[in-house]
């Protein structure tokens, strides 16, 4: 087994440049973090390139639910779910530090005054089916919830509407932050990870530089820009508001009107009374075709998300109340030209290439490590490895609470990292320093978007905070004053993109 490297940026690049390896993985996703950890852990000599940062992609915009889906279910999808659920369980034990089990409520509404017994018993029937396909593994099932309960769960509900309603399991995680543990636990197996570093026609590019990387295999993870597979983008976006605009202490499902979707509606950032900091909401699941590189969230989006939520909430939510907003792309794998994308499966696809490169995608974030399994058992057959994968019950980085232990000791030994890096979120000062130190963080924008998720939750206070989150980092990064100044203009300009995509249509966007 390959000896751990340091998660040292400039130390990787010269290995890149320099060894030989059994693998190169294109693409630092989840999918291909999660092929990195495999190949690795499995003692293949193995290296990662991501041409931007770790999870820049789809893997930091994803609902953050680590779940079967119950609505793949209802979309006969056994398999799949039974999969995601046995993945699930897996997540919540090698990363508890990352994965949470989340309680979801689906109301049960009245229409014209009556409940329709059809939809509550046919909701009973689908709930049944999540437990006996895998749900049971997480220790509780499902149950009614009269309305009484059903409405402390979230008090903003109209309550003349509201008829009972069912509670069943799932689990959150913070999808860019499971993709740095992912990366440095590849670097724990060895494995050369590298941010920044774009791989195309067999060379790779980094800091204005391009050299041929030697590797046996190529596996090609990169989501939705892979050119080998054809692939039907979907666009999904999702809303941030105060949590006290809609106060649900857990997941709710909520129908959309006059479609047949419904979004989640999840609350995040909890604080040691209960409350929590925010709740977002989403996601749509639209056909896309504009640039793959920059999905916004425009204002069909917006106004689509905010007719949902009123309609399940009394406070009269306006777009003035939004505090971040995040658009993402899910590389599904093309079925027929007519499907809705909603309607595509989540499954994955492994397959090789003419140029012999083999491609993985499609998936889901919770589907991550059984994708990998069958990526690098694909790697080891050209390879003529024999080599398990031993990632069912490999522990992620971070697990054993070392990550919080070094922060705390930056803390200790400089107190004031122990204040709050952006007002209002529950980031500590000491947190930016680790990430750029630790976490291969080398703009602001991968401190405020992914380290941190400061840009999705609350996008003024991040903004407000850039100047001094610049200088922070600025001595571990050796940034000159000029290197500030163009990296909090750069995160100005994210910030102000984003509030002109929520006053346009996407035509309007990318005319
Ligand atoms: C709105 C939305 C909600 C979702 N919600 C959930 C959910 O709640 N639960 C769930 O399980 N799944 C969810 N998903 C699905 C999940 O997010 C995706 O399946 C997963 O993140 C895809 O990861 P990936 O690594 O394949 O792609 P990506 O994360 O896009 O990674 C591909 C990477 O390749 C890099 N790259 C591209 N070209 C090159 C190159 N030439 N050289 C080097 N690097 C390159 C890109 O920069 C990118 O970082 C959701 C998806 C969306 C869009």
């Amino acid at each position: 087994m390959p000896a751990s490297r340091p998660f040292d940026r400039p130390a990787m690049l010269s290995a890149l440049r320099h060894e030989e390896f059994d693998v190169l993985v294109v693409g630092g996703g989840v999918t291909g973090l999660g092929v990195a950890v495999d190949a690795a852990s499995r003692g293949l000599r193995t290296a990662l390139v991501e041409r931007d940062d770790f999870a820049s992609g789809t893997s930091s915009k994803s609902s953050k639910l680590v779940h079967g889906g119950l609505r793949y279910l209802q979309q006969g999808e056994v398999r799949l779910v039974y999969e995601a659920l046995h993945e699930r369980q897996r997540l919540l034990r090698n990363a508890p530090h990352l994965v949470e089990v989340l309680p979801f409520m689906i109301p049960i509404l009245t229409k014209d005054g009556l409940v329709s017994r059809k939809i509550a018993r046919a909701l009973g029937s689908a709930l049944w089916m999540y437990d006996l396909t895998g749900g049971w593994r997480i220790g509780r099932f499902h149950r009614r919830l009269r309305k009484n309960k059903a409405r402390r769960m979230m008090p903003t509900m109209p309550s003349d509407r509201l008829a009972s309603a069912y509670v069943y399991y799932d689990a959150q995680a913070d999808d860019a932050r499971l993709c740095i543990s992912l990366a440095r636990t590849a670097a724990d197996h060895g494995a050369v990870v590298v941010n920044r570093c774009a791989f195309r026609d067999g060379a790779a590019t980094a800091d204005g530089d391009t050299f041929a990387v030697k590797a046996r295999v190529v596996v090609n993870a990169t989501g939705v820009w892979n050119e080998e597979v054809p692939t039907r983008p979907a666009k999904g976006v999702h809303v941030t508001v105060p949590w006290e605009k809609v106060r649900n202490t857990i997941a709710v499902v909520i129908p959309v009107p006059k479609d047949r979707r419904s979004l989640f509606v999840v609350p995040w950032g909890k604080r040691p009374d209960g409350t929590f900091i925010h709740t977002y909401v989403g996601t749509t699941d639209t056909d896309y075709s504009g640039p793959l590189d920059d999905p916004q969230c425009t204002r069909t989006d917006i106004d689509y998300v905010l007719r949902a939520l009123n309609a399940s909430v009394t406070t009269g939510v306006t777009e003035r109340d939004i505090t971040g907003v995040w658009a993402g792309l899910r590389p599904l794998v093309k079925e027929t030209a007519d499907s809705r994308t909603a309607d595509l499966s989540r499954r994955h696809l492994v397959s090789t290439g003419d140029s012999g490169a083999i491609t993985v995608t499609g998936g889901k974030l919770t589907t991550y490590r059984h994708m990998a399994e069958d990526a690098v058992d694909r790697v080891c057959e050209v390879l003529g490895k024999k080599a398990r994968s031993r990632t069912k019950r490999l522990r992620l980085n971070g697990h054993d609470g070392s990550r919080e232990r070094e922060i705390s000791e930056l803390i200790r030994e400089r107190p004031e990292l122990g204040e709050s890096l952006v007002d209002g979120l529950p980031y500590t000062r000491a947190e930016a320093v680790y990430a750029a130190r630790h976490e291969m963080a080398n703009t602001l924008d991968d401190v405020l978007s992914r380290r941190t998720r400061s840009l999705i939750f609350d996008r003024d206070a991040s903004r407000r905070a850039a100047r001094t989150t610049a200088e922070l980092i600025a001595a571990d990064l050796a940034w000159t004053p000029d290197r500030i100044e163009r990296e909090v203009t750069a995160y100005e300009e994210i910030c102000r993109h984003e509030e002109v995509a929520a006053e346009l249509s996407e035509d309007q966007l990318h005319a």
